[in-house]
């Protein structure tokens, strides 16, 4: 066995965010080490193996909260990180092919809306300025580390929010179910539900976030979010960072009521003053935590009984792309099939319950309609995220993906015929492959960064995708991480 090692700071998992926290350490002249459980890094961002001329990623597939401090700082840009386009559209799509298509432009959205609902395509703009002048009013609370709440009447339009559902809240602007079930997709991110008081500032918080200078944009890198990783895998290297693949973390070492360092599944231990986990709040505090040190890991326990809902994805390679309810739609486009707020009623009723839902909300991508680059000539993905789904089903999960497959090819071929004989491979993400995070709630959505952050233990902070107010590819929380931690060192 190796001798012990020291370093000046441990970052634990090698996805997103513990990349972004290791960049910033060793940009800060830190000596950093990155500790990485598989063979590759990129957590839900890793590449998959699609077979010859295909590159995508198991989990996520688009960007819309990737910090723009972060992508200034570690330079991403000069890293080679390049976008197809700064704003995909939204499209619901409709069995009747009067299909809603959500652009930048409130005049062609409400053209779109009118079709269905003059007083809804009258509303849209107030709605959209609304809903935006709010969501920046919150970004201190959301994008600082000590941040709080903006006062006055944006203050009480917010708090008002904060304990609104947002199927009620979208029913207090709109009367078209269609445009409804497509906006509340956003509002289910993480184990919210769509009827829970308070999950209508998920959709605050959708719209504060910034994508290449567009409030609420969504983007896809050139070469899929494999370019963000190694973008991040790059500054990190160069930067100084000792990253290190297959060497998972088998627990915290604690010292007198602080975390002092690691042990590895391969028995070696680092010491550092620091350690910054980028993997779930529960497996850092009940999972990597000795049990019962400093008197937490009871209260990690509880975090893990609380998320019943979960999220699913499903990766199709498809010989070719049908056309869609022969309605044309731009083709950088994200696609949602919920035709309406019971869509996702019904299949959180059904995953509370631990089976799947009769109707499923789903929203897909098609990325290489924007870059023919990641499939071989002709050939196309199709990335899908199913929410709720089950997060521990009556059956087990292994059982379950088929079904989960065979129940979105069947949603998506009713409104592209053909869509299943096109089919040449699926690639399934169960809530099984993905580690349990802390559910999305009002209290963790009213946090600022350094409550999200600093972990019950001295030494120790949480950097990952449980220190955001809502999981994505943000890289926020892991920059406020390192700053803090680096605040508390000589
Ligand atoms: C199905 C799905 C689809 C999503 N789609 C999107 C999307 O399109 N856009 C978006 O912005 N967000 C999306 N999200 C949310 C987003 O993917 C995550 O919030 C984000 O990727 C989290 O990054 P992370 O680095 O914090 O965690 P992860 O990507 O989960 O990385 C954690 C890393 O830690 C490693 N690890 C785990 N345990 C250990 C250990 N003991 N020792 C060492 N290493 C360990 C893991 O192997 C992994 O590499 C999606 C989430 C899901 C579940």
């Amino acid at each position: 066995m190796s001798a012990p090692r020291s370093y000046d700071a441990i970052v634990i998992g090698g996805g997103t965010s513990g990349l972004v926290a290791a960049a910033y350490l060793a940009k800060a002249r830190r000596k950093v080490l990155l500790l990485e459980a598989q063979d590759k890094f990129g957590g839900l961002c890793a590449p998959v193996n699609l077979g010859a001329g295909f590159s995508a990623t198991g989990g996520a597939h688009m960007l819309y909260a990737l910090d723009p401090l972060v992508m200034r700082d570690l330079k991403l840009a000069r890293k080679g990180l390049r976008f197809e386009g700064r704003e995909i559209a939204l499209t619901g799509l409709r069995s009747d092919g009067k299909h809603i298509v959500i652009h930048r432009d409130i005049h062609d959205t409400a053209a779109s809306l009118a079709v269905h609902s003059q007083r809804d395509a009258e509303t849209w703009p107030r709605f959209r300025k609304e809903l935006f002048d709010l969501a920046r009013a919150m970004r201190s609370l959301w994008w600082e580390s000590h941040g709080a709440m903006p006062s006055g009447g944006k203050r009480q339009k917010l708090d008002r929010i904060a304990r609104v559902s947002a199927a009620a809240w979208l029913g207090s602007w709109f009367e078209g179910e269609a445009l409804k079930g497509t906006l509340c997709f956003d509002a289910v991110a993480g184990g919210v539900s769509v009827l829970e008081p308070g999950s209508a500032l998920a959709l605050v918080w959708r719209a504060a976030q910034e994508m290449l200078g567009l409030q609420g944009a969504v983007a896809i890198p050139q070469g899929g979010l494999i370019a963000l990783v190694d973008s991040l895998v790059s500054v990190a290297t160069e930067a100084g960072c000792e990253l290190r693949t297959g060497a998972r973390v088998k627990s915290l070492i604690p010292d007198q009521g602080r975390v002092v360092g690691v042990r590895i599944e391969t028995g070696e231990t680092c010491f550092a003053p620091m350690v910054l986990s980028a993997v779930s709040c529960r497996q850092t505090l009940s999972d990597l935590l000795p049990n019962g040190a400093c008197g937490i890991a009871r209260q990690a326990v509880e975090i893990r009984n609380a998320s019943v809902l979960g999220e699913a994805s499903l990766l199709f390679t498809l010989r070719s792309v049908p056309p869609f309810g022969g309605v044309s739609v731009p083709t950088a486009c994200r696609f949602i099939l919920a035709e309406k707020p019971e869509t996702y009623v019904s299949a959180e009723m059904a995953a509370r319950e631990g089976r799947l839902g009769d109707e499923l909300p789903v929203a897909f991508v098609v990325p290489t309609l924007s870059d023919p680059s990641l499939a071989p000539p002709g050939q196309h993905i199709l990335s899908a995220l199913i929410r709720p789904v089950p997060r521990r089903p009556v059956e087990n999960w292994s059982t379950l993906k088929a079904e989960l497959a065979r129940r979105v090819a069947g949603e998506i071929e009713k409104l592209a015929p053909g869509f299943s004989r096109a089919i040449s491979h699926i690639e399934i993400l169960s809530p099984d492959d993905i580690d349990d995070g802390y559910p999305v709630t009002v209290p963790r959505m009213l946090s600022n960064a350094a409550q999200r952050i600093e972990a019950p233990v001295a030494g120790l902070f949480l950097c990952g995708a449980d220190a955001e107010p809502v999981p994505a590819i943000s890289g926020r929380a892991a920059r406020i991480a390192a700053s803090l931690a680096l605040a508390g060192q000589p």
